[in-house]
């Protein structure tokens, strides 16, 4: 069942949304402060999250930029809460990136459909993106974020993990160092390209250990994941 954080600092509200999510079946984790919201949903990614407006510390407008701005986050769909009826508001808690917009004082029937409208559209999105990639025996999961040879679980930083998921995602195919700069930082960031190499070489030693070598380097050219022997 679907995990809803209620980001509320009204405690009334909190309540009343708490039981009435349980009530149908939803499960629900609480928070009622603006600098909690992001630890919240790193222990324990939600489905949706329910974001007030006006959160102690960090505003719910500056939380939603920052989850939208997270590749990991990005997809959780964002229900902001507000006692604003502005238009304006709406305006921009759109423009941050939320996903549908309640005013308080709110129809728990009519917030209770939203979320169902917003969870299945999720839902569609999260199922046209691919959960497992597998190369020989390198198996890398998507929602897990975890990487597997054989019945070894490969501890990977995240940089790595990004890499590995563009190699194994298109096999045989040469990445150059600018492309895979491109897919795993960002156009925005400035990232040596050297940067790369180092990030291979640490993919590259944690992979290896369970089995052989299958990234390639392509000289002058950049890294494939081939099983073919090619000489360098
Ligand atoms: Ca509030």
């Amino acid at each position: 069942m679907a995990t809803i954080l209620i980001a509320e600092d009204e405690q009334a509200i909190s309540v009343l949304l708490k039981y009435n999510l349980e009530k149908v079946g939803y499960d629900t984790i609480c928070v009622a402060h603006g600098n909690r919201v992001l630890s919240a949903v790193e222990k324990n990614v939600p489905s949706l999250i329910l974001l007030d407006w006006m959160l102690p510390e960090i505003s719910g407008l500056e939380l939603c930029k920052i989850i939208r701005n997270n590749p990991d986050w990005k997809n959780i769909p964002i229900i902001m809460l507000t006692a604003k009826g502005q238009e304006e508001d709406k305006v921009a808690g759109l423009s941050a990136g939320a996903d549908d917009y309640v005013t308080k004082p709110f129809s728990v029937p009519e917030l209770l459909a939203r979320i169902k409208t917003n969870l299945r559209r999720s839902t569609n999105i999260a199922s046209s993106i691919k959960k497992e990639y597998v190369f020989q025996d390198i198996v890398l999961k998507t929602v897990e974020k975890k990487v597997f040879r054989g019945e070894n679980y490969v501890q990977l930083g995240p940089t790595e993990f990004r890499i590995l998921q563009l190699l194994i995602s298109n096999p045989h195919q040469v990445f150059s160092r600018d492309e895979v700069l491109k897919t795993v930082w960002g156009q925005s960031i400035y990232v040596e390209p050297r940067t790369v190499d180092v990030h291979i070489r640490r993919l590259r030693k944690a992979l290896n250990e369970f089995g052989p070598d299958y990234i390639r380097t392509i000289r002058a050219t950049g890294y494939s994941l081939d099983d073919h022997q090619v000489e360098e």
